[in-house]
Formats: C-alpha cells, structure tokens, sequence
C-alpha cells in the first residue's frame, strides 16, 4: 500500500485539519561556556594634595552563565542542528577608585520540556546533569568565571602597595548532549511490517516510509490526528520494537525510551499472519515493554489488528476476538475502523493522566576530581603539572607581573605541589610546566 489512496475521505478529514510531518530530532551534542570573570585591575586612590594614595583597583565583574530553561512551546531539538555552541558574556574588568566591573548577565538557553541533559567526558564517558521534565524548570550548564580581584585586595600591613591584581577566572566549559523524549499523547508499537507507518499515513498528515518488507524507520515520527476543531492529540510512531531491543540490540533501546512518555499504547498486529505467530508476537512486544520498564505493563494499551481489508485476515477474527479482549480491527487501506479506533484512543488519552517521566540512571559516572596531578615527560626532566585547580590559577595570575608570579608560587607551595615533586624525584634545573607557565625547578624555590 503507497500512501496515495483516500483513507482520509473516510475518516472525513480536510487538509487544514492535519498537522504537519515533524521529524523529531530527538539527540544532540552541544558545547557550553560560560563568559570570563572580569580582571582585576591595578590602580592608587587620588586624593588632593596626596601625591600617591593607597591601592583603588577595583575587581572584575562575574562572567555570566549559561542555563538552559524547559520551555513548553518548543517540541524538538531541531534548533540545535544549526546552531551548537553557546557562550555567555564575559564580566567586565575592575575600574580605578575601587570600581567593581560589571558582571555579564546570564545567557538562558531554551529547550523542549523533556530534555535530559547528560555531559560529557572525555576520559569518563559521561553522567546525567538533569532532566528539564517541567515546563520553567532551569539548569546551569556552565558557570561563569568569578572576577578577578584588584589590587585592594592584596594590601597587608606588611605590603601597602600591592602591585598586583588577579585576572578574571576562566569560565566553565562542557559538552552535553541533549535528549528529548518524546511527549506524545498516543504511540504506535508492534513488531515491522505490523502497518504502524501506513496507519499513521492514514490519518495524520505524515508522511513516512512505507514498505512491503520489515521496515525499520529510524526516526520517531509525528502526526497530529484531528477529529474535530475540539478533538485532536498527537500520534508517534515508535519503530524498532524488536526483540531484544531492551537489552540494546539493534535501535530499539532508543525508541523504548520515547514510550514511556505517551499515554495510550496502540499495538498494532499484522492480521494477515497465523493465529499462533500472532499472539507469539504480541508476547514478544509486552516482554520488551516490560523489560524496558515494568510500569509500561500498565499503560493503556489497544490491541490492534490490521490489514482488514485482506481475506487472511478476516478468516481468524472471530477467534481472535475471544483471545484478545478488547481487540480493534482496522484497514489503513480503506480506512474501515480507523475511526472508531482513533476516537477510543482520543477518549482513553482523556481519562488518562500524564505519565510519570523516568530519568534513566546515568550510564557512567564521573571521576571525583583531583586537585592536581604530576606526571614526568619521558626521558626529560621536564614535569607536567595539571588539574583543574592549578590550571586555573595559573590562568589567573598575571605572568609579566612579578609580584603576582611570587603570589602565584605560594599558593602553589600551599597546595602541595613541591612537595609531591620532589616525590616524583625533581632536581634543581629540571623544568616545570602548569599550563602556560614553565619555569625552572630549585631547591626550595617555592616553599
Ligand atoms: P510498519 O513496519 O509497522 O510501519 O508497517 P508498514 O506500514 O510499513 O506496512 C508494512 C506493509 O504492510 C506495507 O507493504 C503496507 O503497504 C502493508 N499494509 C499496511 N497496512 C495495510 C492495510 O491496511 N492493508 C493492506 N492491504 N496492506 C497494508
Ligand atoms: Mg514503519
């Protein structure tokens, strides 16, 4: 069957009643950052007859966020196709008199209700960050940098006239990636070549692959089925129902995933296929479902047969009726029950509530960070400072100013770096590297 025939006269629907085809784009991969703190700035108070005052340089402003916020009126991940990096601002640097910089508002980032955040990395794989599954909820995905502290902050009684001050921190950066699962009111299952795309081409103005052979759509798709002006919900075809497809054979796991947000199940078996295979396959699909997720057993579900407008499959009807209660019969050929299913669904979605959505346990789980972490280049004497921490600092630190390069080295003495060196067998005249800085190792230089 080609999707060229006039189901739709039958079940009395217009053109302008039809939704449009939307292939839902349900897994992207984005990259966040939140924007630079501000630096620090190195300045003196100015005061009538005082020659030189004492130090006024003002801090950097905070670098802004990024958060992306659940919105209700966006259903896909499409946007996201074409546009895939997000910064936030950075926060403005320190001003003279004690002027703070001003800090860069937050950048708010709009995804579909629905969206499961996970992040990224690297050496990790990657863990679940959130679940946006309310419609105003919002999740910070990137911190901006603090800003960098002025000079003011650095006067002692001992040092009056820091010449120092502190650059803006850098921001936080990641890659997520985005997964939508779908919010439909009505999904289609059963096993390829049931009639799931031909039912959906029937009455939603969808259009999807049709084909005489075990078919196995990749994508989700989307219809919107209107009865009435007042009286229309959404249809999901969810293909990929095969067996095994709980324990990630094949696509199905994903699809899986989309059930469990529709209310009403329809479960569609190929009328033309023998008695027997016909309840072996609707076995096989409630045991995936029930594998996937042991709550899905209860969703509202209506067998269906189709095909009906084949002989085959009007020989067993009435034995099939008594084995399966409640059992639908359909053609998607002729349209003939195709309304009256449509409006048991329509009734049924009403007097059922929204499911509860389930966050899948994150597949990986990340690696407590470490402060830092030395490791020697081979052959060399050059050793190899990194973490998040250090890094950060050094980031921080302006190099070209000594007295901020002699802060640095003590925050770094502090932290125990010199000590795990000296463990990892440093010796005077051996190199050291933190991120952008190198220097060279003697006894005691940082203590
Ligand atoms: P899916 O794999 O579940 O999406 O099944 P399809 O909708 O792609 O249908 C599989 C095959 O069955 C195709 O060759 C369709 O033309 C055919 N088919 C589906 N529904 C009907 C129907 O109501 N009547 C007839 N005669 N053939 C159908
Ligand atoms: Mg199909």
């Amino acid at each position: 069957m080609r999707n060229s025939g006039t189901p739709l006269g039958t079940l009395q629907l217009k053109p302008e009643h039809c939704g449009n085809i939307m292939q839902f784009i349900d897994e992207v991969s984005i990259s966040v950052s939140g924007g630079r703190g501000g630096d620090g700035v190195v300045a003196w108070r100015r005061e009538k007859y005082v020659p030189k005052g004492g130090p006024a340089g003002g801090d950097g402003g905070r670098g802004g966020d990024v958060i992306l916020e659940a919105d209700p009126e966006l259903s896909t991940l499409v946007d996201f196709r074409f546009k895939k990096h997000f910064a936030a601002e950075s926060g403005k640097n320190g001003g003279t008199s004690n002027k703070s910089g001003h800090s860069a508002v937050d950048l708010i980032v709009r995804v579909p209700v629905g969206t499961l955040i996970f992040v990224a990395d690297d050496e990790h794989g990657e863990s679940l960050l959130g679940d946006l599954s309310e419609s105003g909820k919002r999740l910070r995905v990137a911190k901006g940098g603090r800003g960098g502290l002025g000079n003011q902050n650095f006067a002692t009684a001992t040092r009056q006239a820091p010449h120092y001050s502190e650059r803006g921190e850098p921001p936080q950066t990641s890659e997520l990636r985005l997964e939508l699962k779908l919010l439909a009111d009505c999904g289609l299952i059963g096993l390829p070549n049931a009639g799931k795309s031909s039912l959906l081409a029937a009455c939603t103005a969808a259009k999807p692959k049709i084909a005489d052979y075990p078919f196995t759509t990749l994508e989700p798709q989307l219809g919107i089925v209107r009865l009435g002006p007042e009286e229309s919900f959404t249809l999901v075809d969810l293909p990929g129902l095969i067996e095994g497809a709980h324990e990630g054979v094949g696509l199905g796991d994903r699809f899986l995933r989309h059930v469990e947000r529709t209310r009403v199940l329809l479960h569609l078996m190929d009328g033309t296929h023998p008695v027997e295979r016909i309840l072996a396959d609707k076995t096989t699909i409630e045991h995936e479902l029930e594998a996937w997720n042991p709550e899905l057993i209860n969703r509202p579900t209506i067998p269906v047969l189709t095909k009906l407008d084949l002989p085959e499959a009007r020989e067993h009807l009435a034995e099939l009726r008594t084995l399966i209660p409640g059992l639908a019969t359909i053609s998607s050929a002729t349209g003939e029950g195709v309304r009256d299913l449509l409006y048991a669904a329509f009734r049924t979605i009403h007097t059922t509530p929204l499911p509860r959505v389930i966050a899948p346990e994150p597949r990986f789980h990340l690696a407590p960070k470490v402060a830092f972490e030395i490791t020697r280049e081979d052959g060399t004497g050059t050793f190899l400072v990194t973490g998040d921490r250090v890094e950060r600092l050094v980031s921080m630190t302006d190099l070209d100013n000594e007295e901020s390069v002699v802060r640095f080295e003590r925050v770094i003495a502090k932290l125990g770096v010199e000590k795990q060196l000296r463990e990892h067998g440093i010796r005077t005249g051996d190199t050291v590297r933190i991120g952008g800085y190198e220097f060279t190792y003697t006894e005691s230089q940082i203590s």
